[in-house]
Parts: structure tokens; C-alpha cells; sequence
């Protein structure tokens, strides 16, 4: 069986460690390969080696990083349907559906591409007689980022282009369920012109994340994942005076106000509840009908359910591939179990689908609940998977407080014609991304990613304007030349006079 390895200073690295993990096909249940998983001296060599590449590449003048980034864009369109296979075939998500989160990463380089332009600072002169003043950013030293099975390659994208065009070397420890992505892409950044130790890739679990948070040379540390998981990535990384960023879990709810036009706001919650089957961060997963439009969204949304087409990644009628393990299909089905149990309508189960020739495939159909309660657990925690749950309110007011009081403040999105109506929402809601009439309110990559409360722990969102606030340090200079005013020595503070 082909052992996935590490790729560290520009080249496979074998490491010490003799555990692996089994890597799956989630559209067969077949054991495809295994990873092996970094021990704590693994990632002290690729950290050291890291720290020795900084020296040199944060020297770089910005215009040349800038250039190998371009090539780097050229190789990863190349290469795009063997990137893309390699998501479908570890994570299970539909080919259409793998290829646009890659474009979404993507499209975090072509930003990357611009950072003499995002690096220039501020001057200003005559800040005093004769006295200049600037102010620069720049890079941290090593940066790591530890990322999620659900985007194996959009997420991690989210972070090293930013953080390597800043001047910064890389170790991203990628999910054990789907780490061929990332090795692909060190292979490519190589071919690019990157030099050797720059970004490196050590594949690994609890151990590999451990030693990189007491590593005493990484500077920052960038996690998207679980909540439980970002909170003691947050809190350790602090603790051990690292700059840290945390994305964690989700429960984005999407209004659905009376006046809307509901064949659009069935479509999008379609899309963004049971598009790669609900494994998303931005995944819409509580539909709230205000007022009167619940028996009409209900039914609606009940036929298009029903209707999904469930099946490999890889054929072109799937609309909705597998869960990626067993284990959390079974996670999964407990939750809609649970949901029965809590009272909530399942209006369209999808727990017992059987797909022929796929016996063994991690798959689970559409599940629609109507009825939910905000005191159920289906509620109230990320299930993670295709399942929408309905829950009912009287009016406009009572759908704010629902969302505001939810632990999670990730995305959320109103469908509405009323213009009013939509600046209110995206005024009061404590939400870091917010649609109007848009399903899946992802921000591009030359705006910022991230949520609020438990959604994120730490200040700056992902990629945009705040990664690279992020992955540089501000320095401000004050300068005055010999031939300037001379002055006697001042003993109080320096003020205009
Ligand atoms: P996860 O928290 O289980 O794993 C994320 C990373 O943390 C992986 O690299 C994993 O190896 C590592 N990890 C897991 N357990 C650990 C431990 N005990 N100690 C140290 N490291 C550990 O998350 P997942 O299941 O891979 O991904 C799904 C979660 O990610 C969902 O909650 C989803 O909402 C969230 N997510 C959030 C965003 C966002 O932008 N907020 C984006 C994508 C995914």
C-alpha cells in the first residue's frame, strides 16, 4: 500500500516515525493508502530547516517572491484535474464541487501575486522639523497552519501564499484523512522556483500539532478546524507567545423572510445545506421561516430533497458525494437519530440509502427536519452533513435574537426583496460573513475570511487585507539626517512646538 510521506526542504522526507493512519476512498469504503504521522522530532527538523530558509527568502525583494507565485498560479491551473481527482478521491466531494474550491485557493495566490503593492507601508514626510517618518511590515519567521479534512486544498491556500509571499517560510500538518493534496502542491511551489525549505509539509496528528506548539521558532500559527480543537490550538499557542488565529466550527442559519422569492431562496438553501454534503464551514444548515412562509418553504424544499442525486464523486449526475469516513456517517445518521428522538418532523430521511455497486461507500441522503427547537441538540450543535433543520418564528425581530444567540457566528444570509429589511440584518447580526440573497456568503480572497464568537478565536480573519496583517509585524522608522536642525539634549517628551 503507497505510504503517504512528508515533504520537507524541498524534498520527500521519510522521518522517524513508524505510526501511520489509514487513508480512505469514501466512494468505496476502500482502504486507498496510509499516512504516516510526524513524530515531534519530524517536525523539530522541518522547523529547523524552515528557519534556515527564512534567512534568505525573507531578503528577497518583494517583486521576486511575487514571481515565483506567478508560476506557481500557472502550474496549479496545469495541473487542476489531477489536484481535483485527488480531492474527490480522499475527501468524496463531487468534481465540479472539488475543482471550484480549488479555483477559491487559487484565487488566494493571484492575490498573493500583488504583494509589492500590499508591502509598500506608509510615509510620511516631516513628521517633525526636518524628521521623516514610515512605517513597514514585515515577515514573522516560521509560520505554521494546521487545516481541516473538509478543504484539503482551498484552506491550507487560505494561509502559506500570503504567509510565503510575505517573506515568510511555511509547515502546514494537513488532515490525516486527505493529505495527497498538500504533498502535490509542495511538488508544485518546488517546480515553481521555490526554494528548497520554504514550504514544507509534515502530515501528522495530536503528536505533530503538540510540537509545533511548543517549538520555540514558530512564530504564528494558523488553525481552521473544530471549535473544542481551535480553542486548545488558541489557548496553547498564546500560551507558548505565539501570534495565533483559530477558525472553528459552524451553525449558519439562513432567514427566509415571507416576501421573498422562494423558488430562489429554495435554490440557494439547496445548494449550500447539501452541497458536498453539508462538510462545509459556510454550510447552511438551520433554515429560519419567518412569519408565514413555512408550510410553503417546507414543502418545496421537501420535493428538491428528495430529488438529490446521491453517488460517487466522480460521476458526472452525482450532486452530493459521500461523508469521508465511516465514522462520521455514523456521527452523522446518531445526530438524525437524535433529532427523532428531540421531537423535530424528519420530513425526508436519507439515513438508509443504498447505492448499488457503492455498497461499502460512506453515503447518506438528504435529511430535512421541520419543527426544530432551539433547545435541541440538533440545534444546537455542527452536525456536519446533509441535514437541514427548519425552525419556525413569527417575525423579523425573533429571527435576529435566534441567530444572535447562537454560540456560533460564522456566515449567515437573509433571502428578502425588502432593501430595508437587508441592511437591518446585515447591521444587527452577530455574524462575521453575512449574504443578502446570496446562500453562501464566502468573501474572495481580496476581501477577509472569518467568523465571530466561537467560530473564532484570535483577531485577524483569514487571507485579504488581514493575512497579511496577520503574517507581518508593523515597524515604524523615525529619521533625521546629520545635516537637519541640531538640538541640545531634551529631557521631556519630544513635542510639535
Ligand atoms: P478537526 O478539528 O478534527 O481537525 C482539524 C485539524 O486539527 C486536523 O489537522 C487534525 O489533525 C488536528 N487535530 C484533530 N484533533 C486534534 C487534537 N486533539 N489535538 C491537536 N490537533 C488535532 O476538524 P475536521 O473534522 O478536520 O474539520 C471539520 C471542522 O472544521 C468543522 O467543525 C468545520 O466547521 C471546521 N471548519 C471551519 C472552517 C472555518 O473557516 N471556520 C473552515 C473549514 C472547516
Amino acid at each position: 500500500m503507497r505510504v503517504i510521506k512528508n515533504f520537507v526542504d524541498g524534498k520527500v522526507f521519510e522521518g522517524s516515525s513508524k505510526r501511520n493512519s489509514i487513508v480512505f476512498n469514501p466512494a468505496t469504503g476502500e482502504e486507498a493508502s496510509k499516512v504516516n504521522l510526524a513524530s515531534k522530532k519530524d517536525v523539530d527538523f522541518a522547523v529547523e530547516k524552515a528557519k534556515k530558509a527564512f534567512i534568505e527568502w525573507s531578503s528577497k525583494p518583494p517583486v521576486i517572491r511575487a514571481r515565483v507565485l506567478f508560476k506557481f498560479k500557472e502550474l496549479i491551473e496545469k495541473n487542476s484535474d489531477e489536484l481535483t481527482k485527488l480531492i474527490v478521491a480522499e475527501h468524496g466531494k463531487v468534481y465540479d464541487d472539488a475543482k471550484g474550491s480549488l479555483t477559491r485557493g487559487l484565487e488566494v495566490v493571484e492575490f498573493a501575486c500583488g504583494i509589492p503593492q500590499l508591502l509598500k507601508g506608509e510615509f510620511t514626510e516631516n513628521v517633525g522639523t526636518d524628521v521623516d517618518s514610515w512605517s513597514t511590515r514585515q515577515p514573522l519567521g516560521v509560520c505554521a497552519g494546521i487545516t481541516p479534512f473538509n478543504f484539503p486544498a482551498m484552506v491550507p491556500m487560505w494561509m502559506f501564499p500570503v504567509a510565503i509571499a510575505c517573506g515568510n517560510t511555511f509547515i502546514l500538518k494537513p488532515s490525516e484523512k486527505d493529505p495527497s493534496c498538500s504533498i502535490k502542491l509542495a511538488e508544485l511551489f518546488k517546480e515553481s522556483g521555490l526554494p528548497d525549505g520554504v514550504f514544507n509539509v509534515v502530515n501528522g496528528d495530536k503528536e505533530a500539532v503538540d510540537a509545533l506548539l511548543i517549538n520555540k521558532d514558530v512564530a504564528a500559527i494558523s488553525f481552521v478546524g473544530s471549535t473544542p480543537i481551535a480553542k486548545y490550538i488558541y489557548e496553547n499557542a498564546a500560551k507558548n507567545e505565539k501570534r495565533v488565529q483559530a477558525l472553528g466550527g459552524a451553525k449558519n442559519h439562513c432567514v427566509v423572510m415571507p416576501d421573498c422569492d422562494l423558488d430562489q431562496a429554495v435554490n440557494g438553501l439547496m445548494g449550500a445545506a447539501y452541497g458536498s454534503a453539508g462538510e462545509r464551514c459556510m454550510a447552511q444548515s438551520v433554515a429560519v421561516a419567518v412569519g408565514n412562509i413555512g408550510d410553503k418553504l417546507v414543502s418545496k424544499l421537501s420535493k428538491k430533497v428528495e430529488a438529490l442525486k446521491v453517488g460517487p464523486g466522480l460521476d458526472k449526475n452525482s450532486e452530493m458525494g459521500p461523508l469521508v469516513t465511516k465514522q462520521h456517517l455514523e456521527k452523522v445518521r446518531g445526530y438524525v437519530d437524535i433529532g427523532v428522538k428531540e421531537g423535530a418532523k424528519l420530513i425526508v430521511d436519507g439515513r438508509n440509502i443504498k447505492l448499488q455497486g457503492f455498497e461499502n461507500g460512506y453515503y447518506i441522503g438528504g435529511c430535512l427536519f421541520d419543527e426544530v427547537k432551539s433547545n435541541m441538540k440538533i440545534y444546537k450543535e455542527e452536525i456536519f452533513g446533509p441535514v437541514l433543520s427548519v425552525v419556525r418564528v413569527k417575525d423579523f425581530a425573533s429571527a435576529v435574537n435566534l441567530v444572535n444567540e447562537h454560540e456560533f457566528g460564522n456566515g449567515t444570509s437573509i433571502y428578502t426583496r425588502d432593501g430595508d429589511v437587508g441592511r437591518s440584518y446585515a447591521n444587527k447580526i452577530q455574524v462575521g460573513m453575512v449574504g443578502i440573497n446570496i446562500p453562501i456568503p464566502v468573501p474572495m480572497a481580496f476581501h477577509s475570511f472569518g467568523g465571530w464568537k466561537r467560530s473564532l478565536f484570535g483577531d485577524q480573519h483569514m487571507h485579504g487585507p488581514e493575512g497579511v496583517r496577520f503574517y507581518t509585524k508593523l515597524k515604524t522608522i523615525t529619521s533625521r539626517w546629520p545635516s537637519g536642525i541640531r538640538s541640545d539634549p531634551e529631557f521631556i517628551m519630544p513635542t510639535m512646538k
